[in-house]
């Protein structure tokens, strides 16, 4: 095994496994894998993340490791979640493409070929889409809304966000900070960092060992990330233009409404018991709250920008330098 940090070589692929309670899968998964890998004559290496495994998985890894040198294997002190494991895996990827794959063999090694043949054509993340589903009707049908307001919200069109079949290259990976649950917003993510993001149809299996992790309530918490990252994507940066909007359309609706009834004062209606004044004076209070709100994340974020490592941040934007 080469040393951590080193470069497997030119068009060399690092495929991560975020592992949770697999024991009957993994060595089965490599088998896989393999079969899939060694024809293409490029350099691989299978990194597991055990990600708080209880049963025997970190056994049955760990004898992997010793029969394969192409295995290594991260076992991380405690359940972390799917998010934390892969960036685990992420950190250790020596390859210029990095493969995710379910450890739970529903994902068909098969098909990596056809998600590197895509990414080949000039994408950055190549999404897979499991077109026909094998899970319950009540999991798919949940899902596909949670794709169609994803999609509709981040400006994003893809069928399938959540799958944990995808191919990057390794520069999109290096860029990603995911944690809590955001590794279902990956490509989204990517998108607004500017890159090139497609998605093939994939063959799915259904669950034969082991069960999922997951059931309906995650796409509830779902949209909650959903809101949070599109937010950070569309505003994070200008946070001034949401709130110092929303307040200055409230705030001058209010002004409009209090010249309004100071008019009529002055033409000399009573105005003290009109409902119209308690909503004037709220418009503007709200408005300039808002606008303030805007002005203090401005000044966090600027306060922010200045102490970031600027160069690291600015090579995270270039695609490309001629020289
Ligand atoms: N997983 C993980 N940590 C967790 C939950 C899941 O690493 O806390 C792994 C799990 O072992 C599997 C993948 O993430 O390889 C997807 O999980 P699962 O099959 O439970 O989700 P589903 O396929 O039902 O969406
Ligand atoms: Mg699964």
């Amino acid at each position: 095994m080469t040393a951590a940090g080193e470069s497997l070589g030119p068009g060399s692929i690092s495929v991560v496994v975020p592992v949770h309670d697999e024991e009957r899968s993994v060595a089965l998964l490599f088998e896989e894998l393999q079969a899939a890998l060694q024809p293409l004559g490029r350099n691989w290496e299978v990194i597991y993340v055990d990600d708080g495994s209880t049963d025997g998985s970190f056994s049955a890894l760990t004898r992997l490791h010793a029969l394969a040198e192409e295995v290594s294997v991260v076992r991380l002190r405690r359940n972390f979640g799917k998010a934390a494991a892969l960036m685990a895996g992420f950190v250790q990827a020596r390859g210029d493409v990095v493969v995710t794959i379910d450890g739970d063999l529903q994902d068909d090694p098969a098909e990596i070929p056809r998600l590197l043949a895509k990414l080949e054509e000039g994408f950055d993340l190549v999404s897979g889409w499991k077109t026909r589903r094998q899970d319950s009707w009540r999991r798919r049908t949940l899902s596909k809304i949670f794709n169609f307001t994803a999609s509709r919200m981040s400006g994003l069109r893809l069928h399938d966000m959540n799958c944990g079949f995808k191919a990057y290259r390794v520069e999109v990976v290096r860029g990603l900070r995911l944690y809590g649950e955001l590794h279902r917003f990956i490509p989204v993510l990517a998108h607004y960092r500017g890159y090139r993001i497609a998605e093939i149809p994939v063959n799915h299996r259904p669950r034969s060992h082991g069960r999922s992790r997951y059931g309906v309530e995650r796409y509830l918490r779902g949209f909650f990330d959903l809101l949070s990252v599109s937010f950070l994507g569309r505003y994070g940066h200008r946070p001034l233009h949401l709130f110092g909007g929303l307040g200055l359309f409230l705030g001058l609706g209010g002004t409009g409404v209090l010249i309004y009834l100071t008019s009529l004062k002055i033409a000399g209606a009573a105005i003290g018991q009109r409902p119209l004044l308690i909503l004037g004076v709220l418009l503007v209070v709200v408005g300039i709250q808002l606008f303030s709100l805007g002005l203090l994340s401005e000044m966090i974020i600027s306060h922010h920008e200045e102490r970031a490592d600027e160069r690291g941040r600015v090579e995270l934007r270039v695609e490309e330098i001629l020289q």
